[in-house]
């Protein structure tokens, strides 16, 4: 039988939450990833880049993230197994290149409206170097 009805709204274009879809090619991590845009990078590898976030909120903080454009956590499947492990393993590798491995560390994804995410490109902050609380 075929499909009459409408398929829902986030199925095309924007999200469950309403958040468009960005494309690779508009997309500003995807930029600093193809070198377009500069950045101060701190770890570079095949699959994952660290950078340092423009308007830091802690004495580190670093993004990193998956070089594959995925928005958010719905889409983390998309990414290899070994990809999401890496974005871990750079995460502490940062940190400990940062210096705040003893002082500890916070490693943080945004994801949606309520969480603040700006930019839809998967990424974790890195942040160390005070205390810091919840949220
Ligand atoms: P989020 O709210 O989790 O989406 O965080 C996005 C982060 O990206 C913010 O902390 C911004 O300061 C940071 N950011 C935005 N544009 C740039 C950029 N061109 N280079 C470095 N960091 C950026
Ligand atoms: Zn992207």
């Amino acid at each position: 039988m075929r499909w009459r009805g409408r398929w829902p709204r986030w199925r095309i274009g924007s999200n469950i939450r309403g958040e468009e879809a960005v494309s690779e090619a508009d997309c500003i991590f995807c930029k600093i990833a193809r070198g377009e845009i500069d950045a101060e990078v701190v770890h570079d590898e095949d699959d994952v880049l660290a950078f340092r976030d423009i308007n830091s909120k802690a004495p580190v903080h670093v993004l990193v993230i998956p070089r594959q454009h995925v928005a958010n956590l719905e889409e983390v499947g998309e990414l290899p197994d070994g990809v999401v492990k890496r974005l871990f393993e750079v995460s502490s590798a940062v940190a400990a290149e940062a210096g705040v491995t003893e002082g500890g560390y916070a490693v943080r994804v945004n994801n949606g409206r309520d969480a603040g995410q700006e930019v839809f490109h998967l990424h974790m902050h890195v942040m160390g170097g005070r205390k810091l609380g919840m949220p």
